[in-house]
């Protein structure tokens, strides 16, 4: 059953004027793998390695992980996977690289601010990454988390060359890394957007917190205007830009961050058929249009509503 699954033929997503967009799988486990290829999941665009070790009092081995990377590798071969680095901190705390007593944990030692602090760390994740991709045949893909500048960009793409990982890239949560796209692009292979953390820290609301649960919409027309930056400095660059938050999933928005320049979307894997769906029913000019008549909108609600030509 399985080998069935895995060889039966995946629709690519495209748009209805054949325009490609790669639709992608979040996962946390290689456990879920399976489920994920069987909804039509192209590869992975986001594994949350951090979920594995949410109970780890200690930093887990080379060997552990690699174990744990080439099961998920081994699952999408000949296919692309993309690997973050571990996003500790804030609403996912890892107890060997977070400490329990900063006040503003979400703007604190998080993501690749934790691992630059525990460096052992990154390295040891590195270097069972490199492991891993060596004893299998996926197309292995690294980024980090909560990169805020060109020059954490810089960081991590020189520390991952290390260990010979070829294509190294940036999570865009940060909105300060909008504002810096072409830098950022200069000195990695490709960007992606998570919208849950990029929605937060535009609107400074935490998106675990129902009384400012208004501002976690990433139909924003402010985070889409980010979005729409970082779209610009991809096509300027020739560098993929892709979507793994939340916002892939809505078949509606999918439309408009294609319209603003992503080239991919990961979701999770039970979003994929609508989202396929939807695409294959939009051109690239009307995307666009989508998307421009979103960004004038005054909230997310107005711009839902432009965005549907209402
Ligand atoms: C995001 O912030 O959009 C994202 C994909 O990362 P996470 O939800 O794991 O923080
Ligand atoms: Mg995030």
């Amino acid at each position: 059953k399985r080998a069935e699954v895995a060889n039966a033929p995946i629709t690519p997503g495209a748009l209805a004027d054949g325009t490609p967009v790669q639709l992608l799988a979040n996962v946390g486990r290689p456990e879920e793998a399976a489920a994920a290829l069987e909804l039509g999941a192209e590869g992975v665009g986001l594994f949350r390695t951090e979920f594995l070790f949410l109970d780890s009092k200690t930093p887990p081995t080379v060997e552990q992980q690699t174990e744990q990377y080439a099961a998920m590798l081994r699952a999408f071969e000949g296919k692309k996977v993309v690997v973050r680095v571990l996003d500790a901190g804030a609403d996912k705390p890892l107890a060997f690289l977070n400490d329990d007593d900063e006040e503003n944990p979400a703007l604190g030692l998080r993501g690749i601010r934790a691992l630059r602090a525990n460096e052992k760390v990154l390295r040891d994740q590195l270097q069972a990454l490199a492991d891993a991709d060596a004893a299998t045949d996926a197309d292995l893909w690294v980024m980090a988390p909560m990169i805020a500048n060109a020059e954490e960009t810089e960081y991590f793409v020189t520390i991952s060359r290390e260990y010979g990982l070829k294509t190294v890239g940036a999570m865009a949560e940060v909105p300060s890394i909008a504002l810096q796209g072409s830098q950022v692009l200069e000195r990695c292979d490709f960007v992606s957007i998570g919208t849950n953390d990029l929605t937060q820290y535009t609107f400074a609301a935490d998106r675990l917190l129902g009384t400012v649960a208004q501002f976690q919409d990433p139909w924003q027309p402010a985070v889409l205007r980010l979005v729409g930056m970082l779209g610009d400095a991809g096509a300027a660059a020739d560098k993929p830009v892709g979507v793994c938050g939340e916002a892939a999933a809505d078949p509606a928005l999918a439309a408009v961050l294609v319209g603003l320049g992503v080239t991919s979307l990961s979701m999770s894997a039970a979003a994929l058929g609508d989202v396929r769906a939807e695409l294959k029913s939009v051109t690239l000019e009307e995307a666009r249009e989508r998307a421009a008549r979103a960004l004038t909108a005054v909230d997310a609600a107005e711009a839902r509503r432009f965005a549907a030509g209402a």
